[in-house]
């Protein structure tokens, strides 16, 4: 039997763990925390046992053990309770066991066996105690990484091993899950299942409800906000947030803010205190009450105003409280016949406000006894009676000889709320010259066809010397709309140059230096009738009125305005608008390294044949041998195939296949594809071996990259790989990138899926040239700027205004980062374009993957640099990496940051074989020094012997415990990635 002795040092350390889990998940199963017996079903009897054990405080824990290893044929099966899965969807299985090691058990060849296999059943209910076999679904099979020895029966070597899966999504209401052990022995000391939730929190002022994961991995469970109490969303900025699998809260978008009266203190919206206020829910802050303004209540959105001041209705809450201004000073005035002249100085008190305007007030007066009566509409102003800038104003057209009392007021933006008297200055003024008074007898002393003669009496008061008299007239017709007049010294005159039979009225009144009198009454007089033959009289020309007519033409000018684009921005490359390969960038680039060959754009070449033909080799059909289709490209299948070349080697290659019926258009950018790839020469950028034109089909041959393309190879192999194999793969395509970026060629689609991977693990750029190439991306989508653009792993300027450098290559080149170290994760997993975009712009930037070193998750933030300048170049780039690679150490996550549940290859711990001398230290290193004697005897003598063994070779080293084959090899994988990354070694896998 497997004794279980004491766990002490184990137990601590997953007595953390319990607790971790128990404030991060939520548990459905926890088999340690059980008191009394789990009584889980075991069948058949003899197989599974519970047995207890005691953990490090001394109390007892419930453990299922089996080891029946000497009998053939076991098939023991253990059922745990019945779990109702409650809303989870995705749920954790963590198993703590330990595996007693076969080759310690003497006569148990052929029978001992060193996994167990772990299965589930959906189900609405409990149901019976039979285990049918059938029904269960197989999630895994369970070995160990450590198993012990009979010898190992000591505390110290009982090796605990944990193991993590993960099963949904479920559809039945619970589960059961169930371990079948085929023949081991096989302690099962603790079962813990779980699910992960992203708990309630509260960010940017709004609540995210407690949320269960997604089914999936990559899914991202969007969340609304709820603003929290007197707060309100942004405008059209609702608060969103994603829970992702592991529970983690991910890119909060919008936000909520404090409402008018409200501020934000912590997490909540406080009311402003008294004596403040908060206008606006833009307002951060509550501010002070501006100056004669108060409030003694909390949460006000303005302040009101103390008495007497007022707040003009467009004065926002922030100005202080004014009050009307006080009366003008110094008012003086001056007569000028019937125009009285005011002036007046400011007043001593603007109100505290400065729309001061004046206005007037005129009355005139009765003398005895003085009674005042507004001026009404006779009276004049100039410039106007309100509203008056100026402190002077003009009262024209005033009667002679009257009283009259002039109030001027100064008026400011609150004059009008106020309640209170109104200030003025005011001074009366008697019209002490008198204008002449009526011509009251006029005569008509002689009618004729064209002239009318008129005399008439001095006025009864002429007030002073009548020096003129001034005669108007007008055709009754007309009104006196157009009248003329005549001026006369005597009191007589003659009106000529009027019409036959027609009737005039005539007025009159008499001019003193006090000004003119009113007109006299209204005199009818109708001339004579023309009598035939009569010519027409001579006519006096200075009494003739003259009616000038001006005429203003307005002529209007039109502007036509031509918009001339004078500049083609960006060429036309292989009949497409791919962007504009130079720029600041490719100068920089040719100033910088004038020996550096310079990418050149086949579309410059008038012929496409001329430019496929200088810079890719014609093969002769024949060398080439299609052998399986792997993939579809945008004009044909792409195949992989043999190469065999007059006195060369035969090699594997892909063959990008055009297509029959195509068309010439369709061919030449076929070839397009293959007139870039032939300018590069780099062991980071696909090879192009070269064209066949001259046959059909016609073909473009190109290196054979047998793992495919980067994203699916590094979704296959999920968790496989060290940190420093994933660094290499890194550093490859930084080090093709910067080849490209020197030739100037900017890549615009740079992302994991357009890298290509050899059985080196060597990463290569691929997919080049051609704006069809991105329109040709399933990731490509047309953005509000035209054209298509693969949102997720474009920089913002280049999504926004289309501009491509080797800068934006760079920030792609930083997804291609994260896209590595998670994974093949879809970069912002399922987020909408938009969001993504949105989030960017808000200075959102993807989260440092599991596992992800922090330095390496520095560096994806420096290629997201908003300002394209502040943003590493491929140089940098590959410096940065090689010294990491150089460094392990600096590539070690810390301790309890993020830590992969699952990770079947994963050794946390890299040794830089660089330190190793022999295989022996390597072996005692990774301790697994034990094994020594069976390297030496299968000839694994060297280092770079060793770097080449696959996992048959491992195992029939005679290893054969699955844990440490395991370690080895990836210990072995570690090694490969670190030569291949110092010295280029091509080692076969
Ligand atoms: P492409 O049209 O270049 O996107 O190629 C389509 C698919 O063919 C890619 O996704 C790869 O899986 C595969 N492929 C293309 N070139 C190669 C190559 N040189 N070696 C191996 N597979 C390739």
């Amino acid at each position: 039997q497997p004794v279980i002795v004491h766990f002490h040092s184990w137990l601590q350390k997953m007595g953390h763990v319990s607790s971790h889990l128990a404030l991060t998940y939520l548990i459905l199963l926890d088999s340690k925390a059980q008191q009394t017996e789990l009584e889980w079903i075991s069948s058949p009897p003899g197989g599974w046992e519970e047995i207890s054990g005691l953990d490090e405080n001394y109390t007892p824990i419930r453990t299922y053990q089996v080891c029946q290893v000497m009998e053939p044929n076991q098939n023991n099966w253990l059922r745990t309770s019945w779990i109702e899965k409650g809303d989870a969807q995705r749920i954790f299985v963590e198993l703590k066991f330990t595996l007693r090691d076969c080759n310690s058990l003497p006569g148990v060849v052929g029978t001992c066996k060193e996994t167990f296999n772990l299965y589930y059943q959906e189900t609405d209910s409990e149901v019976g105690r039979n285990i049918r076999e059938n029904q269960y679904v197989k999630i895994d099979t369970i070995a160990a990484d450590e198993s012990f020895t009979q010898g190992d029966l000591g505390e110290r070597k009982m090796k605990l091993n944990t193991e993590v899966r993960i099963i949904g999504p479920l559809s039945r209401r619970g589960f059961y899950l169930a371990f079948q052990d085929v023949g081991a022995c096989i302690a099962l000391v603790s079962v813990n299942v779980y699910y992960k939730k992203c708990w309630s929190i509260i960010e940017n002022l709004a609540t995210f409800p407690d949320t269960v994961t997604g089914s999936e991995f990559s899914s991202l469970v969007e969340v609304e906000g709820m603003c929290v109490g007197d707060a309100e969303e942004e405008a059209d900025n609702a608060p969103k947030m994603h829970c992702s699998a592991e529970g983690e809260w991910l890119v909060p978008i919008g936000k909520c803010i404090c409402k008018a009266g409200f501020h934000q203190k912590g997490d909540a919206c406080e009311p402003c205190g008294r004596g403040f206020y908060k206008s606006s829910s833009q307002d951060l802050q509550c501010s002070r009450c501006p100056a004669h303004s108060y409030n003694d209540r909390e949460g006000l959105w303005r302040c009101d105003c103390e008495d007497g001041y007022y707040r003009a209705h467009s004065d926002p809450p922030s100005v202080a409280c004014t009050r009307p201004p006080s009366a003008p000073q110094n008012l003086v005035y001056n007569i000028n016949q019937t125009t009285v002249s005011l002036e007046w100085s400011p007043p001593a008190d603007m109100g505290g406000r400065n729309d001061v305007t004046y206005r007037i007030m005129c009355r005139r007066c009765s003398w005895e006894p003085e009674e005042c009566v507004p001026c009404g509409g006779n009276v004049g102003y100039s410039p106007q009676q309100a509203e008056l800038v100026d402190t002077y104003v003009n009262v024209v057209d005033l009667l002679a000889h009257a009283n009259y009392t002039f109030e001027v007021e100064a008026v400011n933006g609150v004059s009008d709320l106020s309640r209170t008297q109104r200030l003025f200055a005011a001074v009366s003024v008697a019209t002490s010259q008198a204008a002449p008074s009526q011509v009251s007898e006029v005569i008509r002393e002689r009618v004729q066809q064209r002239s009318v003669q008129l005399s008439w009496q001095e006025p009864e008061q002429p007030n002073g010397v009548i020096t003129e008299y001034e005669i108007k007239y007008y055709e009754k017709d007309q009104k006196d709309r157009i009248y003329s007049t005549v001026k006369s010294r005597s009191t007589s005159a003659t009106v000529n140059n009027l019409k036959p039979s027609t009737a005039y009225v005539f007025q009159i009144r008499a001019f003193t230096t006090a000004g003119y009198g009113t007109y006299g009454p209204r005199l009818e007089v109708t001339t004579k009738e023309e009598a035939s033959g009569t010519t027409s009289t001579i006519v006096s020309s200075e009494q003739n009125p003259v009616i000038i007519i001006a005429v203003v033409a307005v002529a209007g000018t039109i502007i036509l305005v031509f918009m001339v684009f004078g500049f083609i921005i960006g060429r036309r490359h292989c009949g497409y608008s791919k962007a504009d390969q130079e720029g600041d960038e490719e100068l920089y680039f040719q100033f910088k390294f004038p020996g550096t060959k310079t990418y050149i754009d086949p579309e410059t070449y008038e012929d496409p044949n001329r430019a496929v033909h200088q810079f890719a080799k014609e093969l002769d059909a024949s060398c080439i041998k299609i052998e399986r289709v792997i993939g579809a490209g945008e004009f044909g299948e792409v195949c992989s195939g043999r190469m065999k070349l007059p006195g060369k080697r035969d090699t594997s290659v892909a063959i990008k296949t055009l297509k029959v019926g195509y068309s010439e258009k369709q061919r030449r950018d076929f070839l397009c594809e293959a007139s870039i790839m032939g300018q590069f020469d780099h062991p980071n950028v696909v090879h192009l071996e070269g064209v066949v034109t001259r046959g059909k089909p016609v073909m473009i041959v190109i290196e054979y990259m047998e793992n495919g393309s980067l994203d699916a190879f590094l979704r296959k192999h999920d968790g496989q790989f060290t940190v420093i194999q994933l660094v290499g793969m890194l550093r490859g395509i930084a080090a093709g990138m910067r080849y490209l970026s020197d030739m100037g060629y900017v890549h615009r689609d740079l992302a994991a899926r357009n890298i290509l991977v050899n059985s080196n693990l060597v990463c290569k750029v691929s997919d080049f040239g051609l704006s069809r190439v991105i329109d040709d991306d399933p990731e490509a989508v047309y953005t509000t700027t035209g054209g298509k653009i693969p949102v997720r792993w474009t920089a913002m300027e280049a999504i926004q205004y289309r501009k491509f450098t080797s800068a934006s290559d760079v920030w792609s080149y930083g997804i291609v980062m994260w896209e590595v170290m998670s994974y093949g994760e879809r970069p912002y997993w399922d987020m909408s374009n938009q969001d993504v975009i949105k989030a960017i712009e808000e200075g959102y930037r993807l989260p440092a993957p599991m596992d992800c070193p922090p330095g390496l998750h520095q560096l994806m933030l420096d290629c997201w640099q908003k300002d394209r300048a502040d943003r590493p170049k491929f140089d940098q780039i590959v410096g940065i990496l090689d010294k990491m690679i150089r460094n392990p150490n600096t590539l070690k996550t810390p301790l309890g940051t993020c830590t992969r549940p699952i990770s079947p290859l994963l050794d946390q711990s890299t040794p830089d074989f660089t330190t190793f001398r022999s295989v022996g230290e390597w072996l005692e290193a990774i301790k697994m020094e034990r094994y020594r004697d069976n390297f030496t005897v299968e000839g694994y003598s060297s280092l770079e012997s060793v770097a080449r063994m696959s996992i048959e070779d491992v195992m029939s080293l005679g290893i054969t415990l699955v844990g440490h084959q395991k370690k080895i090899m990836s210990n072995i994988q570690t090694m490969r990635a670190q030569m291949l990354n110092l010295h280029g070694t091509g080692i076969q896998v």
